[in-house]
Protein backbone atom coordinates (compact mmCIF):
# COMPACT_ATOMS: atom_id res chain seq x y z
CA UNK A 1 0.00 0.00 0.00
CA UNK A 2 1.58 3.28 -0.90
CA UNK A 3 -0.09 6.14 0.93
CA UNK A 4 0.48 9.77 -1.21
CA UNK A 5 -1.49 12.83 -1.25
CA UNK A 6 -0.71 13.18 -5.06
CA UNK A 7 -1.89 10.29 -7.33
CA UNK A 8 -1.15 12.06 -10.50
CA UNK A 9 1.70 9.64 -11.80
CA UNK A 10 -0.64 6.74 -10.94
CA UNK A 11 -3.37 8.46 -13.42
CA UNK A 12 -1.41 6.61 -16.01
CA UNK A 13 -4.15 5.50 -18.03
CA UNK A 14 -4.50 7.77 -21.33
CA UNK A 15 -8.56 8.13 -20.49
CA UNK A 16 -7.73 10.24 -17.59
CA UNK A 17 -6.53 12.78 -18.99
CA UNK A 18 -9.19 13.08 -21.89
CA UNK A 19 -11.56 13.34 -19.20
CA UNK A 20 -10.05 16.45 -17.91
CA UNK A 21 -10.06 18.19 -20.75
CA UNK A 22 -13.42 17.33 -21.96
CA UNK A 23 -14.22 18.75 -17.94
CA UNK A 24 -12.02 21.67 -18.83
CA UNK A 25 -14.22 22.52 -21.91
CA UNK A 26 -17.28 22.10 -20.37
CA UNK A 27 -16.05 23.85 -17.27
CA UNK A 28 -17.47 21.27 -14.93
CA UNK A 29 -15.37 19.52 -12.22
CA UNK A 30 -14.48 15.91 -12.36
CA UNK A 31 -12.97 13.16 -10.07
CA UNK A 32 -12.28 9.71 -9.96
CA UNK A 33 -14.03 8.15 -6.93
CA UNK A 34 -14.92 4.77 -5.02
CA UNK A 35 -13.72 1.15 -6.24
CA UNK A 36 -11.01 2.36 -8.22
CA UNK A 37 -9.09 4.96 -6.10
CA UNK A 38 -9.32 2.63 -3.22
CA UNK A 39 -7.85 -0.30 -5.30
CA UNK A 40 -5.11 1.67 -6.20
CA UNK A 41 -4.23 2.82 -2.90
CA UNK A 42 -4.56 -0.91 -1.81
CA UNK A 43 -2.09 -1.98 -4.38
CA UNK A 44 -4.59 -4.47 -5.48
CA UNK A 45 -5.26 -5.76 -9.30
CA UNK A 46 -6.60 -2.71 -11.50
CA UNK A 47 -9.95 -2.16 -11.89
CA UNK A 48 -11.87 -2.64 -15.12
CA UNK A 49 -14.28 -0.60 -14.05
CA UNK A 50 -13.78 3.40 -13.15
CA UNK A 51 -16.45 5.85 -11.72
CA UNK A 52 -16.27 9.57 -12.91
CA UNK A 53 -18.48 11.91 -10.67
CA UNK A 54 -19.03 15.29 -12.44
CA UNK A 55 -20.05 17.80 -10.68
CA UNK A 56 -22.74 19.14 -13.31
CA UNK A 57 -23.81 16.68 -15.71
CA UNK A 58 -22.50 13.26 -15.88
CA UNK A 59 -24.11 12.64 -19.17
CA UNK A 60 -22.90 15.43 -20.92
CA UNK A 61 -19.36 14.90 -19.72
CA UNK A 62 -19.23 11.34 -20.88
CA UNK A 63 -20.53 12.48 -24.25
CA UNK A 64 -18.13 15.10 -24.25
CA UNK A 65 -15.62 12.33 -23.71
CA UNK A 66 -16.59 10.21 -26.41
CA UNK A 67 -15.90 13.17 -28.77
CA UNK A 68 -12.62 13.07 -27.62
CA UNK A 69 -11.56 9.46 -28.46
CA UNK A 70 -10.45 8.90 -32.30
CA UNK A 71 -13.07 6.56 -32.63
CA UNK A 72 -15.92 7.97 -30.46
CA UNK A 73 -17.14 5.12 -28.50
CA UNK A 74 -20.75 5.00 -28.13
CA UNK A 75 -22.25 6.51 -25.11
CA UNK A 76 -24.72 4.19 -23.10
CA UNK A 77 -27.19 6.51 -21.57
CA UNK A 78 -29.52 5.69 -18.49
CA UNK A 79 -31.43 8.68 -18.14
CA UNK A 80 -33.85 7.64 -15.10
CA UNK A 81 -30.70 7.57 -12.87
CA UNK A 82 -28.63 10.16 -14.69
CA UNK A 83 -25.58 8.12 -15.49
CA UNK A 84 -23.69 7.18 -19.12
CA UNK A 85 -21.10 4.58 -19.32
CA UNK A 86 -18.21 4.00 -22.37
CA UNK A 87 -16.06 2.21 -22.81
CA UNK A 88 -12.48 2.60 -23.44
CA UNK A 89 -9.51 0.24 -24.66
CA UNK A 90 -10.40 -2.63 -21.71
CA UNK A 91 -12.27 -0.45 -18.90
CA UNK A 92 -15.89 0.68 -18.74
CA UNK A 93 -15.68 3.84 -17.38
CA UNK A 94 -19.26 5.04 -16.02
CA UNK A 95 -20.00 8.50 -15.03
CA UNK A 96 -22.47 10.66 -12.74
CA UNK A 97 -23.61 13.81 -11.76
CA UNK A 98 -22.63 14.70 -7.99
CA UNK A 99 -25.58 13.72 -5.83
CA UNK A 100 -27.67 14.38 -2.89
CA UNK A 101 -29.65 11.72 -1.81
CA UNK A 102 -32.51 11.38 0.68
CA UNK A 103 -34.14 8.36 1.53
CA UNK A 104 -37.73 7.13 2.87
CA UNK A 105 -38.00 4.55 4.89
CA UNK A 106 -39.71 1.47 3.03
CA UNK A 107 -37.08 2.02 -0.17
CA UNK A 108 -33.84 1.99 -0.66
CA UNK A 109 -34.04 4.06 -3.79
CA UNK A 110 -33.66 7.39 -2.90
CA UNK A 111 -34.68 10.90 -4.22
CA UNK A 112 -32.00 12.18 -6.07
CA UNK A 113 -30.85 16.42 -6.26
CA UNK A 114 -27.89 17.95 -7.85
CA UNK A 115 -25.20 18.06 -5.30
CA UNK A 116 -21.54 19.30 -4.68
CA UNK A 117 -18.74 17.00 -4.33
CA UNK A 118 -18.98 16.52 -0.60
CA UNK A 119 -22.79 15.78 -1.26
CA UNK A 120 -21.73 13.00 -3.29
CA UNK A 121 -18.89 11.78 -1.08
CA UNK A 122 -21.47 11.91 2.11
CA UNK A 123 -23.87 9.78 0.33
CA UNK A 124 -20.67 7.07 0.04
CA UNK A 125 -20.87 3.35 1.58
CA UNK A 126 -17.58 3.55 3.89
CA UNK A 127 -14.98 6.02 4.10
CA UNK A 128 -12.43 3.85 2.01
CA UNK A 129 -14.92 4.01 -0.77
CA UNK A 130 -15.46 7.98 -0.58
CA UNK A 131 -12.00 8.91 -1.57
CA UNK A 132 -11.61 11.11 -4.83
CA UNK A 133 -9.20 12.01 -7.10
CA UNK A 134 -9.25 15.12 -9.01
CA UNK A 135 -9.06 15.62 -12.82
CA UNK A 136 -9.25 19.07 -13.04
CA UNK A 137 -6.16 21.21 -14.48
CA UNK A 138 -5.90 22.94 -10.89
CA UNK A 139 -5.19 20.27 -8.60
CA UNK A 140 -4.91 17.05 -11.35
CA UNK A 141 -4.08 13.88 -9.06
CA UNK A 142 -4.83 15.42 -5.34
CA UNK A 143 -6.73 13.28 -3.47
CA UNK A 144 -9.89 14.66 -1.67
CA UNK A 145 -10.28 12.61 1.89
CA UNK A 146 -13.04 13.65 3.94
CA UNK A 147 -13.65 11.55 6.01
CA UNK A 148 -9.79 9.71 6.75
CA UNK A 149 -10.90 7.20 4.63
CA UNK A 150 -6.39 6.45 4.19
CA UNK A 151 -6.37 6.41 7.51
CA UNK A 152 -8.99 3.42 7.78
CA UNK A 153 -7.49 2.23 4.85
CA UNK A 154 -3.28 2.16 6.60
CA UNK A 155 -5.47 0.72 9.80
CA UNK A 156 -8.21 -2.03 7.78
CA UNK A 157 -11.07 -0.33 9.01
CA UNK A 158 -14.54 -0.01 7.47
CA UNK A 159 -16.62 2.93 8.46
CA UNK A 160 -19.32 4.73 7.38
CA UNK A 161 -18.92 8.60 6.44
CA UNK A 162 -21.97 9.67 8.49
CA UNK A 163 -23.93 8.06 11.40
CA UNK A 164 -24.09 4.00 10.59
CA UNK A 165 -27.56 3.71 11.57
CA UNK A 166 -28.52 6.24 8.69
CA UNK A 167 -26.32 4.90 6.30
CA UNK A 168 -27.51 1.58 7.22
CA UNK A 169 -31.37 2.21 7.54
CA UNK A 170 -31.16 4.92 4.32
CA UNK A 171 -29.67 1.42 2.10
CA UNK A 172 -29.55 -1.98 3.92
CA UNK A 173 -27.87 -3.21 1.22
CA UNK A 174 -24.43 -1.59 2.42
CA UNK A 175 -24.71 -4.01 5.82
CA UNK A 176 -23.73 -6.37 2.93
CA UNK A 177 -21.47 -5.19 1.57
CA UNK A 178 -19.96 -4.19 4.69
CA UNK A 179 -18.98 -7.98 5.24
CA UNK A 180 -18.49 -8.97 1.75
CA UNK A 181 -15.65 -6.19 1.74
CA UNK A 182 -14.37 -7.12 5.22
CA UNK A 183 -14.42 -10.56 3.58
CA UNK A 184 -12.55 -9.74 0.29
CA UNK A 185 -10.16 -6.98 2.27
CA UNK A 186 -9.55 -8.53 4.99
CA UNK A 187 -10.88 -5.87 7.16
CA UNK A 188 -12.51 -5.02 10.59
CA UNK A 189 -15.67 -4.05 10.76
CA UNK A 190 -15.43 -0.91 13.12
CA UNK A 191 -17.53 -1.39 16.34
CA UNK A 192 -20.16 1.01 16.24
CA UNK A 193 -20.70 -0.29 12.61
CA UNK A 194 -20.90 -3.77 13.59
CA UNK A 195 -23.46 -2.56 16.40
CA UNK A 196 -25.44 -0.89 13.97
CA UNK A 197 -26.24 -3.55 11.43
CA UNK A 198 -27.07 -5.66 14.21
CA UNK A 199 -29.52 -3.06 15.52
CA UNK A 200 -31.03 -2.65 11.56
CA UNK A 201 -30.17 -6.42 10.55
CA UNK A 202 -34.33 -6.98 9.91
CA UNK A 203 -33.69 -4.14 7.52
CA UNK A 204 -32.62 -6.09 4.98
CA UNK A 205 -35.72 -6.70 4.04
CA UNK A 206 -36.61 -4.63 2.15
CA UNK A 207 -33.61 -5.72 -0.46
CA UNK A 208 -34.49 -7.98 -3.53
CA UNK A 209 -33.17 -11.38 -3.47
CA UNK A 210 -31.14 -10.86 -6.47
CA UNK A 211 -29.00 -7.89 -4.39
CA UNK A 212 -28.31 -10.10 -1.49
CA UNK A 213 -27.56 -13.17 -3.42
CA UNK A 214 -25.23 -10.94 -5.45
CA UNK A 215 -23.30 -10.74 -2.05
CA UNK A 216 -23.64 -13.70 -0.77
CA UNK A 217 -22.14 -15.24 -3.83
CA UNK A 218 -19.37 -12.53 -3.64
CA UNK A 219 -18.50 -13.64 -0.13
CA UNK A 220 -18.57 -17.45 -1.20
CA UNK A 221 -15.95 -16.24 -4.33
CA UNK A 222 -13.41 -15.21 -1.52
CA UNK A 223 -10.52 -17.93 -0.34
CA UNK A 224 -12.05 -17.83 2.93
CA UNK A 225 -16.44 -17.47 3.55
CA UNK A 226 -16.20 -18.42 6.57
CA UNK A 227 -15.45 -14.92 8.06
CA UNK A 228 -18.01 -13.66 6.26
CA UNK A 229 -20.20 -16.26 7.38
CA UNK A 230 -19.53 -15.43 11.13
CA UNK A 231 -19.91 -11.57 10.51
CA UNK A 232 -23.82 -12.38 8.63
CA UNK A 233 -24.46 -14.87 11.81
CA UNK A 234 -23.02 -12.61 14.74
CA UNK A 235 -25.31 -10.11 13.00
CA UNK A 236 -28.25 -11.70 12.89
CA UNK A 237 -28.14 -11.37 9.12
CA UNK A 238 -28.10 -15.05 8.47
CA UNK A 239 -30.94 -15.58 10.61
CA UNK A 240 -32.77 -13.87 8.27
CA UNK A 241 -31.62 -14.50 5.03
CA UNK A 242 -30.76 -18.34 5.66
CA UNK A 243 -32.22 -19.35 8.73
CA UNK A 244 -32.07 -23.33 7.51
CA UNK A 245 -28.04 -22.64 8.55
CA UNK A 246 -28.10 -21.08 11.38
CA UNK A 247 -30.95 -24.09 12.25
CA UNK A 248 -27.61 -26.20 12.47
CA UNK A 249 -26.06 -24.18 15.37
CA UNK A 250 -26.53 -26.52 18.49
CA UNK A 251 -24.80 -29.16 19.97
CA UNK A 252 -27.82 -31.50 21.97
CA UNK A 253 -26.84 -33.89 24.50
CA UNK A 254 -28.81 -37.03 25.49
CA UNK A 255 -27.32 -39.75 27.86
CA UNK A 256 -23.75 -38.65 27.49
CA UNK A 257 -24.14 -38.47 23.47
CA UNK A 258 -23.51 -35.71 21.88
CA UNK A 259 -23.61 -34.72 18.05
CA UNK A 260 -21.52 -32.45 15.75
CA UNK A 261 -21.91 -28.76 15.63
CA UNK A 262 -23.14 -28.91 12.05
CA UNK A 263 -23.38 -24.74 11.27
CA UNK A 264 -19.45 -24.96 12.55
CA UNK A 265 -18.36 -27.88 10.70
CA UNK A 266 -20.36 -26.45 7.52
CA UNK A 267 -18.23 -23.46 7.82
CA UNK A 268 -15.47 -25.86 8.10
CA UNK A 269 -16.20 -27.44 4.73
CA UNK A 270 -16.79 -23.92 2.65
CA UNK A 271 -13.76 -23.12 3.75
CA UNK A 272 -11.62 -26.50 3.18
CA UNK A 273 -13.63 -26.44 -0.67
CA UNK A 274 -11.84 -22.93 -1.94
CA UNK A 275 -8.53 -23.87 -2.70
CA UNK A 276 -10.34 -27.13 -4.89
CA UNK A 277 -12.76 -25.28 -6.65
CA UNK A 278 -13.51 -21.36 -7.99
CA UNK A 279 -17.12 -23.09 -8.88
CA UNK A 280 -19.75 -20.46 -7.10
CA UNK A 281 -22.00 -23.29 -7.42
CA UNK A 282 -20.41 -26.00 -5.56
CA UNK A 283 -19.61 -23.67 -2.98
CA UNK A 284 -23.27 -23.37 -2.36
CA UNK A 285 -23.74 -27.02 -2.46
CA UNK A 286 -21.14 -26.91 0.06
CA UNK A 287 -22.59 -24.72 2.18
CA UNK A 288 -26.17 -26.08 2.21
CA UNK A 289 -24.89 -30.03 2.20
CA UNK A 290 -26.47 -30.58 5.48
CA UNK A 291 -29.24 -28.13 5.94
CA UNK A 292 -31.21 -31.24 5.93
CA UNK A 293 -29.67 -32.28 9.23
CA UNK A 294 -31.67 -29.78 11.70
CA UNK A 295 -35.40 -31.18 10.80
CA UNK A 296 -34.50 -35.01 11.05
CA UNK A 297 -32.52 -35.07 13.60
CA UNK A 298 -33.66 -38.23 16.35
CA UNK A 299 -31.88 -39.65 18.98
CA UNK A 300 -32.85 -43.17 19.96
CA UNK A 301 -31.04 -45.50 22.52
CA UNK A 302 -29.26 -47.61 19.92
CA UNK A 303 -27.97 -45.58 17.48
CA UNK A 304 -27.74 -42.33 19.72
CA UNK A 305 -27.70 -39.24 17.18
CA UNK A 306 -29.75 -40.17 13.49
CA UNK A 307 -29.99 -37.81 10.33
CA UNK A 308 -31.76 -40.14 8.62
CA UNK A 309 -32.69 -38.99 4.98
CA UNK A 310 -31.07 -35.77 5.51
CA UNK A 311 -29.41 -35.59 1.95
CA UNK A 312 -33.01 -36.27 0.60
CA UNK A 313 -34.66 -33.62 2.32
CA UNK A 314 -31.87 -30.84 2.21
CA UNK A 315 -32.46 -31.51 -1.68
CA UNK A 316 -35.49 -30.34 -1.54
CA UNK A 317 -34.76 -27.22 0.74
CA UNK A 318 -32.31 -26.43 -1.29
CA UNK A 319 -35.04 -25.27 -3.76
CA UNK A 320 -37.24 -23.63 -1.44
CA UNK A 321 -34.52 -21.48 -0.95
CA UNK A 322 -33.70 -20.64 -4.62
CA UNK A 323 -36.74 -20.10 -4.77
CA UNK A 324 -37.22 -17.12 -1.93
CA UNK A 325 -33.60 -15.49 -2.60
CA UNK A 326 -35.13 -15.34 -6.02
CA UNK A 327 -31.95 -17.42 -7.54
CA UNK A 328 -31.79 -19.04 -10.73
CA UNK A 329 -33.96 -22.21 -10.94
CA UNK A 330 -31.98 -23.68 -13.53
CA UNK A 331 -29.80 -26.28 -14.22
CA UNK A 332 -27.38 -24.33 -11.15
CA UNK A 333 -30.25 -25.23 -8.61
CA UNK A 334 -30.19 -28.39 -10.03
CA UNK A 335 -26.52 -28.72 -9.85
CA UNK A 336 -26.59 -27.86 -6.37
CA UNK A 337 -29.54 -30.50 -5.55
CA UNK A 338 -27.93 -32.67 -6.69
CA UNK A 339 -24.48 -32.43 -4.98
CA UNK A 340 -26.79 -32.19 -1.43
CA UNK A 341 -28.71 -35.28 -1.98
CA UNK A 342 -25.53 -37.00 -3.47
CA UNK A 343 -23.82 -35.72 -0.44
CA UNK A 344 -22.76 -38.76 1.50
CA UNK A 345 -22.43 -41.29 -0.92
CA UNK A 346 -18.62 -41.30 -1.55
CA UNK A 347 -18.26 -40.88 2.27
CA UNK A 348 -20.03 -44.23 3.21
CA UNK A 349 -18.16 -45.61 0.18
CA UNK A 350 -14.78 -44.29 1.75
CA UNK A 351 -15.49 -46.37 4.78
CA UNK A 352 -16.53 -49.58 3.87
CA UNK A 353 -14.38 -51.88 1.37
CA UNK A 354 -13.95 -49.82 -2.11
CA UNK A 355 -16.09 -52.08 -4.98
CA UNK A 356 -16.24 -51.81 -8.36
CA UNK A 357 -19.99 -52.19 -8.60
CA UNK A 358 -20.61 -49.36 -5.61
CA UNK A 359 -18.37 -46.92 -7.91
CA UNK A 360 -19.95 -48.02 -10.85
CA UNK A 361 -23.19 -46.88 -9.56
CA UNK A 362 -21.86 -44.28 -7.83
CA UNK A 363 -20.64 -42.66 -11.54
CA UNK A 364 -24.23 -43.88 -13.00
CA UNK A 365 -25.77 -41.63 -10.34
CA UNK A 366 -23.69 -38.81 -10.54
CA UNK A 367 -22.56 -38.82 -14.04
CA UNK A 368 -21.00 -35.30 -15.32
CA UNK A 369 -20.82 -34.31 -12.17
CA UNK A 370 -18.47 -37.22 -10.35
CA UNK A 371 -15.67 -35.41 -9.93
CA UNK A 372 -17.46 -32.61 -8.32
CA UNK A 373 -19.26 -34.68 -5.96
CA UNK A 374 -15.81 -35.75 -4.68
CA UNK A 375 -13.96 -32.43 -4.23
CA UNK A 376 -17.40 -31.89 -2.09
CA UNK A 377 -16.95 -34.84 -0.27
CA UNK A 378 -13.42 -34.49 0.34
CA UNK A 379 -13.87 -31.04 1.85
CA UNK A 380 -16.37 -32.48 4.01
CA UNK A 381 -13.58 -34.36 6.08
CA UNK A 382 -13.28 -32.19 9.00
CA UNK A 383 -12.56 -35.06 11.66
CA UNK A 384 -9.95 -33.91 14.06
CA UNK A 385 -8.48 -37.25 14.51
CA UNK A 386 -5.39 -37.61 12.75
CA UNK A 387 -5.90 -41.24 12.11
CA UNK A 388 -9.26 -40.98 11.21
CA UNK A 389 -8.43 -38.05 8.54
CA UNK A 390 -5.73 -39.83 6.92
CA UNK A 391 -7.61 -42.99 6.24
CA UNK A 392 -10.74 -41.15 4.80
CA UNK A 393 -8.24 -39.54 2.62
CA UNK A 394 -6.45 -42.27 1.34
CA UNK A 395 -9.65 -44.09 0.93
CA UNK A 396 -10.83 -41.33 -1.56
CA UNK A 397 -8.07 -41.64 -3.10
CA UNK A 398 -8.77 -45.19 -3.64
CA UNK A 399 -12.41 -44.00 -4.79
CA UNK A 400 -10.71 -42.09 -7.58
CA UNK A 401 -8.53 -44.59 -9.02
CA UNK A 402 -11.41 -46.59 -9.44
CA UNK A 403 -13.55 -44.24 -11.20
CA UNK A 404 -10.98 -43.76 -13.62
CA UNK A 405 -10.44 -47.74 -13.64
CA UNK A 406 -14.53 -48.25 -14.24
CA UNK A 407 -14.79 -45.48 -16.60
CA UNK A 408 -12.29 -46.87 -18.64
CA UNK A 409 -13.78 -50.02 -18.61
CA UNK A 410 -17.64 -49.73 -18.21
CA UNK A 411 -18.64 -46.17 -19.47
CA UNK A 412 -20.89 -45.51 -17.04
CA UNK A 413 -21.00 -42.05 -16.99
CA UNK A 414 -23.33 -41.18 -19.82
CA UNK A 415 -24.79 -44.73 -19.52
CA UNK A 416 -27.35 -44.93 -22.74
CA UNK A 417 -28.95 -48.73 -22.59
CA UNK A 418 -27.60 -50.89 -24.69
CA UNK A 419 -30.91 -52.28 -26.25
CA UNK A 420 -33.54 -49.84 -26.68
CA UNK A 421 -37.48 -50.27 -25.65
CA UNK A 422 -38.09 -50.35 -29.40
CA UNK A 423 -35.94 -53.17 -30.11
CA UNK A 424 -36.66 -55.54 -27.57
CA UNK A 425 -40.35 -55.06 -28.79
CA UNK A 426 -39.41 -55.74 -32.51
CA UNK A 427 -36.99 -58.91 -31.48
CA UNK A 428 -40.03 -60.65 -28.88
CA UNK A 429 -42.69 -59.07 -30.94
CA UNK A 430 -44.47 -57.80 -28.20
CA UNK A 431 -46.53 -54.27 -27.68
CA UNK A 432 -45.37 -51.57 -25.25
CA UNK A 433 -46.26 -52.99 -21.67
CA UNK A 434 -44.42 -53.80 -18.22
CA UNK A 435 -42.04 -56.34 -19.91
CA UNK A 436 -39.91 -53.94 -21.60
CA UNK A 437 -39.31 -51.76 -18.44
CA UNK A 438 -38.58 -55.16 -16.52
CA UNK A 439 -35.93 -56.17 -19.50
CA UNK A 440 -34.30 -52.73 -19.86
CA UNK A 441 -34.00 -52.78 -15.66
CA UNK A 442 -32.38 -55.75 -15.02
CA UNK A 443 -29.67 -55.10 -18.26
CA UNK A 444 -29.04 -52.02 -16.51
CA UNK A 445 -28.80 -54.03 -12.80
CA UNK A 446 -26.06 -56.73 -14.34
CA UNK A 447 -23.61 -53.83 -15.78
CA UNK A 448 -23.97 -51.99 -12.78
CA UNK A 449 -23.53 -54.96 -10.65
CA UNK A 450 -20.64 -56.20 -13.31
CA UNK A 451 -22.61 -59.43 -14.38
CA UNK A 452 -21.89 -58.40 -17.75
CA UNK A 453 -19.83 -55.87 -19.81
CA UNK A 454 -21.46 -52.81 -21.07
CA UNK A 455 -21.51 -53.69 -24.70
CA UNK A 456 -24.21 -54.73 -27.37
CA UNK A 457 -23.74 -58.42 -27.46
CA UNK A 458 -23.60 -59.42 -23.90
CA UNK A 459 -26.89 -57.31 -22.91
CA UNK A 460 -28.49 -59.51 -26.35
CA UNK A 461 -27.06 -62.55 -24.38
CA UNK A 462 -28.60 -61.74 -20.97
CA UNK A 463 -31.62 -59.77 -22.62
CA UNK A 464 -32.80 -63.76 -24.13
CA UNK A 465 -32.31 -64.98 -20.71
CA UNK A 466 -34.11 -62.60 -18.53
CA UNK A 467 -37.10 -62.71 -21.60
CA UNK A 468 -37.42 -66.45 -21.16
CA UNK A 469 -38.05 -66.16 -17.80
CA UNK A 470 -40.81 -63.71 -18.43
CA UNK A 471 -41.93 -66.65 -21.07
CA UNK A 472 -40.70 -64.77 -24.03
CA UNK A 473 -39.28 -66.34 -26.94
CA UNK A 474 -37.78 -64.76 -30.04
CA UNK A 475 -40.07 -63.61 -32.99
P1 LIG B 1 -16.41 -3.82 -6.35
O1 LIG B 1 -16.33 -3.52 -7.79
O2 LIG B 1 -15.35 -4.70 -5.82
O3 LIG B 1 -17.77 -4.27 -5.92
P2 LIG B 1 -16.71 -1.01 -5.84
O4 LIG B 1 -16.42 -0.22 -4.62
O5 LIG B 1 -16.25 -0.49 -7.14
O6 LIG B 1 -16.15 -2.47 -5.55
P3 LIG B 1 -19.35 -0.77 -6.85
O7 LIG B 1 -20.56 -1.53 -6.45
O8 LIG B 1 -18.88 -0.83 -8.26
O9 LIG B 1 -18.23 -1.27 -5.86
O10 LIG B 1 -19.57 0.74 -6.44
C1 LIG B 1 -18.75 1.80 -6.82
C2 LIG B 1 -18.77 2.87 -5.76
O11 LIG B 1 -20.10 3.37 -5.60
C3 LIG B 1 -18.37 2.38 -4.39
O12 LIG B 1 -16.98 2.43 -4.20
C4 LIG B 1 -19.10 3.33 -3.48
O13 LIG B 1 -18.43 4.57 -3.39
C5 LIG B 1 -20.40 3.59 -4.23
N1 LIG B 1 -21.48 2.68 -3.85
C6 LIG B 1 -21.86 1.53 -4.46
N2 LIG B 1 -22.93 0.99 -3.88
C7 LIG B 1 -23.25 1.81 -2.85
C8 LIG B 1 -24.27 1.81 -1.86
N3 LIG B 1 -25.18 0.83 -1.79
N4 LIG B 1 -24.31 2.83 -0.99
C9 LIG B 1 -23.40 3.83 -1.05
N5 LIG B 1 -22.41 3.89 -1.94
C10 LIG B 1 -22.32 2.91 -2.84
Amino acid sequence: MSIKTSYKEALQNKIFSIISQASQELNVESYVIGGFVRDLILGRDFKKDIDVVAVGSGIELALKVSQLIPNKPKVQVFKNYGTAMLRFEDTEIEFVGARKESYQFESRNPVVENGTLQDDQDRRDFTINALAISLNSSNYGDLLDPFDGLKDIANKILKTPLDPDITYSDDPLRMMRAIRFANQLNFEIEENSLQSITKNAERIKIISGERIVDELNKILSTPKPSTGFLLLYKTGLLDILLPELTALNNVEEIEGQTHKNNFYHTLEVVDNICPNTGDVWLRWAALLHDIGKAPTKRFNKKQGWTFHGHEFLGGKMVKKIFERLHMPLNQKMKFVQKMVMMSSRPIVLSQEEVTDSAVRRLVFDAGEDVEDLMTLCEADITTKNPNKFKKYHNNFIIVRNKIVEVEERDHVRNFQPPISGEEIMEIFNIKPGREIGVIKEAIKEAILEGVIANDYQAAYDFMLKRAAKLGLKIN
